[in-house]
């Protein structure tokens, strides 16, 4: 069986103004290893709050929609990274804008090397990197929680 036919996704949310530019389409992955206090969606740190659901049929419904970008959030779109990876590349081949949400750093994500997260890095348009830290929580109308998270555009290396 092919070890990446799903992913474990909380939700798809379609035009969305709040998670990267424009309208986009959100996949919102379900488990997060990042347990950043104050964050503002608890549930979706656990996978078992989530549903596997086909990567392709993922795909179709991104497509489907003429009107919208992508992002990948969650949860922590990298901790499924070779699912994500396949829905990212799919999606930009289709001509969409790809933007990624990630506790992780660009550096630790670089630093670790692993082909799946690289090759999902190497895709994205756009990183949100960085844990929430509800000590620097961003004011200012921002696609990110808080000021020690960065909004990067490719490349990444
Ligand atoms: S990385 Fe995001 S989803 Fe994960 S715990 Fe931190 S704020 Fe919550």
């Amino acid at each position: 069986m092919n070890p990446v036919a799903t992913a474990c996704i909380l939700d798809i949310r379609h035009d969305s103004v709040v998670d990267g530019a424009g309208l986009r389409s959100v996949v919102f992955f379900a488990g997060c290893p990042h347990h950043c206090p104050g964050c503002h969606n608890p549930e979706s740190w656990h996978e078992e709050n989530g549903r596997q659901i086909d990567v392709q049929a993922i795909i179709d419904e991104l497509l489907d929609n003429p009107l919208t970008n992508v992002t990948l959030s969650g949860g922590e779109p990298f901790s499924q990274a070779r699912a994500a990876k396949i829905i990212a590349t799919a999606c930009k081949k289709a001509g969409k804008d790809i933007w990624v949400f990630t506790g992780w750093t660009k550096e630790e994500l670089l630093e670790r090397e692993d082909p799946d997260e690289l090759a999902l890095l190497f895709t994205a348009d756009t990183l949100v990197d960085g844990r929430f830290d509800q000590n620097q929580i961003d004011t200012t109308p921002s696609f990110r929680g808080s000021t020690n998270q960065r909004i990067l555009s490719r490349p990444f290396s």
